[in-house]
């Protein structure tokens, strides 16, 4: 009856067809592949680099490491599993990236009216999209009602003063995932390595967020592919040219599980207490860092097509959404995303 797909890439990394040897702008060019958080990452650098491939590999995954033993509910002893399990309302230290995330999901939280919200936690794990991955069924309305009792984020207050920075919660039972915003946070954890390492041109994944700079080992800006929203097909829906910002895509398509013929997606409307159910399949953000970005995307993805398109307006987001029509689906941008379109 349960049937969850893995997670899949939403973005895909476009090299192009040339082989860099017969082209005359060629230059070296480094790929260092690894898993992190549940998914894979991707870093690929042209021209020389002044440390090796493996002194570059071993600090990228020092880097999303600590990212993970900070903000991982997938490890029981991380700073942000810690405070899930504590019950105290007194304010718990926390590390300054993590602040950094909590500080922008509030925001985005704020601007979505609640829709992104890092405290849906229970009810992520009820509907069985958490660390536990037990088999999933739809839980009883009396249970959505339970687990909604935990989420607010009124309830959760960031603390930054000469000592550091601190978080607090006045509801015991608590449960803050920062599983949508992680892999943009890995991902710009990735461009500050590759900056305090004199890097220029790279491109860097974290599952489905990237950011790009400079030319690939062909002498060409990196091209990252918006994929069409379907299960199993990597065809590309449109075709970006970063420019150093941050790019993040959220889907209700590769993370379901169905049941009696209905789908059931990870992504929770927070007011409702269900996944989405609406039209709109995928939503892709580009920001100016991809924690900014894949934030959004899932604020987004909640809100729906119509009003997602008037909050994108409202705010000067680039944003690009494809929704499920009758016919197939069809796809609706901001003038803000049409600037890095490829044509
Ligand atoms: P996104 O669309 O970016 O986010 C959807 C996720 O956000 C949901 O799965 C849910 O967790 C949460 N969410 C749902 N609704 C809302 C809402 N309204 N507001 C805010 N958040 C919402 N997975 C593993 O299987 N094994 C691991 O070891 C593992 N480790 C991880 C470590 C870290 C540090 C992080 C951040 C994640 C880890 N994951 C792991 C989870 C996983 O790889 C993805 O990050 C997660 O599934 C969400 O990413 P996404 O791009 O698929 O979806």
């Amino acid at each position: 009856m349960a049937n969850v797909f893995a997670k899949g890439l939403l973005l895909s990394l476009v090299l192009g067809l040339l082989t860099a040897c017969n082209d005359q702008n060629s230059r070296p060019q480094t790929d260092i592949d690894g898993k992190t958080m549940g998914t894979f990452y991707s870093v690929k650098v042209s021209g020389d680099m002044a440390i090796n491939k493996q002194q570059l590999q071993q600090q990228i995954d020092a880097v999303l490491e600590r990212a993970n033993d900070d903000i991982s509910t997938y490890r029981n002893d991380s700073v942000l599993s810690r405070f899930n399990q504590t019950r105290s309302a007194d304010p718990q230290p926390i590390p300054r990236g993590m602040a950094d995330i909590i500080l922008m999901a509030q925001r985005i939280g704020r601007d979505t009216q609640g829709a992104m919200n890092i405290t849906v936690g229970p009810l992520v794990n009820l509907w069985g999209f958490g660390p536990d991955k037990r088999v999933v069924k739809v839980p009883s309305q009396q249970q959505i009602d339970a687990a909604q009792k935990n989420v607010g984020l009124q309830h959760l207050k960031l603390i930054s003063d000469d000592r550091g920075e601190w978080l607090q919660k006045d509801l015991p039972d608590m449960y803050v995932d920062l599983s949508t915003l992680g892999e943009g946070y890995g991902v710009d954890q990735l461009v500050q390595l590759m900056a305090r390492n004199g890097i220029t041109n790279y491109l860097v994944s974290v599952g489905g967020a990237v950011s790009s700079r400079g030319v690939n080992g062909q002498g060409k800006a990196w091209r990252v592919a918006i994929q069409k929203p379907t299960d199993r097909e990597n065809a590309v829906q449109a075709l970006v040219d970063l420019q150093g910002y941050g790019i993040s895509t959220a889907g209700s398509y590769r993370n379901y599980f169905e049941q009696d013929g209905q789908r059931y997606s990870h992504v929770i409307d927070p007011t409702t207490g269900r996944p989405i159910t609406h039209r709109l399949v995928s939503a892709t953000v580009i920001a100016p860092t991809a924690l900014e970005a894949d934030g959004w995307d899932t604020g987004l993805m909640v809100l729906g097509t119509e009003k997602a398109l008037k909050l994108a307006e409202e705010k000067g987001l680039a944003v690009y959404l494809i929704s499920k029509t009758d016919q197939g689906f069809s796809a609706v941008m901001t003038p803000q995303f049409k600037a890095f379109l490829v044509k």
